[in-house]
Order: C-alpha cells, then structure tokens, then sequence
C-alpha cells in the first residue's frame, strides 16, 4: 500500500474516525500494523490502539480542550526524528487528518525536512456525528450543501464570518463549537438566521458516552446546559435537522415547546 520508494523515510497520517473502531478503514489498519511508532492524539479512542504490534511505540500528543497541550513544533520535530531514524512513523489522528486536524502543518513541515507524507483518511465527526443521530448533513429538500466551520475562535486567528454563512443557506457543522454555543447563536441570528432555525447537538458520536439533543438557535444554550452536553460535540445548523428522527422525537415528546416557554 505504501507509495513512498523502498528506504526513503515516511510518515503516515492515519484518520482514526471520530470513536468506536469499527469505522477504521482498511488502509489505517494496514499503517497501523506495520508502525513502529505512533503518535497519537487524545481524541483517538483507545480501541484503536489494539492494532498496532504489541513492539510499537505509542507517544501520546493530545492537546485536550487546548490546555496540557504537546506544542505543535514539538510534534513536528519528533515525527522528523523518528522517520529519519528509520522508524515507521504513524501519526494518529480522530477523524480526519485533514479536518481540523492539522494535516495540512504537518505535512508541509515534513516536506520541508525532505520526508514523504502519506495521507489515510477517516471519517471526519462532522459527518459522521450526525449521522449517528440519523442526521443527513446535506439533503437537497433542505440544503444545497454543507460547510464544516470551527466555533473556537479565540486563538486570535480570524473565525468564521457568521454573517455571510446566516445568509448562505448551507448546512452548519460547527467543530469546537459547543463551549460557544451562546455566542455563535447569537451571531447566526444577528446575521439573519430565524431565531427557530432548527440545532442539533452531537456529543462524543460513535462512542460509549454518545449523547445528543435538539433545540432551536434561540433555545441552543438552555438545552446544551440541560441535557449537559460537552466537548467534543459538532452542532447540526439548518433545516436538515428537521431530517432527524431526534426532531420528531423531540417534537412529540413537546421538548421544543417547553424551552420555548421556559424562555417566555
Ligand atoms: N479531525 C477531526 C476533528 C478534530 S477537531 C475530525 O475530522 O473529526 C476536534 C473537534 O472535532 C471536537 O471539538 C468536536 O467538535 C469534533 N469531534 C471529534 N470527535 C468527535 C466525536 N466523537 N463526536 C462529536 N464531535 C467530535
């Protein structure tokens, strides 16, 4: 399966998927199997780890909610050393490496210290979170499209323009957003998203402790507090979540009116 030539030092970044094992792929199980090293990510469930051979080396590199965090160059430099040390370099990420997982850095540093980078794709929370809840996030009654967004805003880098995506009639998926569930409310809604725009809430998907709820934008902060739903967790904006079998459940247990009175 490698494309790097015999002898030249690689690096493998391998999407875990967003939990239970069952959603590896194929290919990241091969990588797995043949690592000698692993670099592994605090999101990455730790079923996962039974691939690898009992010999490899597991270096863990989480940055968990962005505080004990493995500086990024850190990691960086560690990969270089040990594929230059001939090691076979797995670096393991949830999902996909290429969602909001770095991918894009690591590669271009390792480029820059002349090593080949393999990419093993992985289901990415963001799709496959709400399709746990049976929750398409694109479906063309509702939705011409989605866009995958971050919610966490606060490293000083520019976030997303709440207001043009209000506007755009796409499906939201917001990663890192559920801790800023009230401020992106607000902003979807000052840029002229309907106060009752439907959200859902997916929290650890595809694992043991999955949990979700509902809510309209308005209603978005009472429910994530009451049903007290936490990192990690994607939030579903847009008519789709009408899709979901959790909308009608919700809507016959009357769960959405009653937060709207609550609020009155
Ligand atoms: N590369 C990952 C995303 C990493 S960013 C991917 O493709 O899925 C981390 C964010 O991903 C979390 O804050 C959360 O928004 C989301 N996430 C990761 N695993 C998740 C899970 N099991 N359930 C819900 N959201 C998850």
């Amino acid at each position: 399966m490698s494309l790097a030539a015999p002898g030249r030092p690689v690096v493998t970044l391998v999407g875990a998927g967003p939990g239970d094992p069952d959603l590896l792929t194929l290919r990241a199980i091969r990588a797995l199997r043949r690592a000698t090293v692993a670099l592994v990510d605090d999101l990455v469930d730790p079923g996962v780890l039974r691939y690898l051979r009992r010999s490899a080396r597991v270096v863990p590199v989480g940055k968990r909610g962005g505080c004990a965090s493995t500086p990024q160059a850190f990691i960086h430099k560690l990969m270089v050393a040990e594929a230059q040390r001939g090691e076979r370099v797995v670096r393991l990420k949830g999902g996909d490496p290429f969602v909001f997982g770095r991918g894009g850095e690591e590669c271009d540093a390792l480029r820059e210290a002349g090593i080949e980078v393999e990419i093993v794709s992985g289901l990415t929370a963001g799709i496959a979170g709400p399709a746990a809840i049976g929750l398409p996030v694109t479906d063309r009654r509702h939705a011409p499209g989605v866009a995958l967004v971050t919610g966490h805003t606060k490293d000083g880098g520019s976030g997303p323009d709440w207001a043009a995506l209000a506007q755009s009639r796409l499906t939201l998926v917001v990663y890192m957003g559920v801790a800023h569930a009230g401020d992106i409310a607000r902003r979807l809604m000052d840029g002229g998203l309907p106060p009752q725009t439907p959200v859902a809430v997916v929290s650890a998907a595809h694992t043991a402790s999955q949990r979700h709820g509902v809510a309209t934008l308005d209603s978005l902060v009472a429910m994530v507090q009451d049903e007290g739903l936490t990192s990690p967790a994607v939030l579903v904006v847009g008519e789709v979540v009408r899709a979901a079998p959790a909308w009608a459940e919700a809507m016959a247990l009357g769960a959405l009116e009653q937060q709207g009175s609550q609020r009155a």
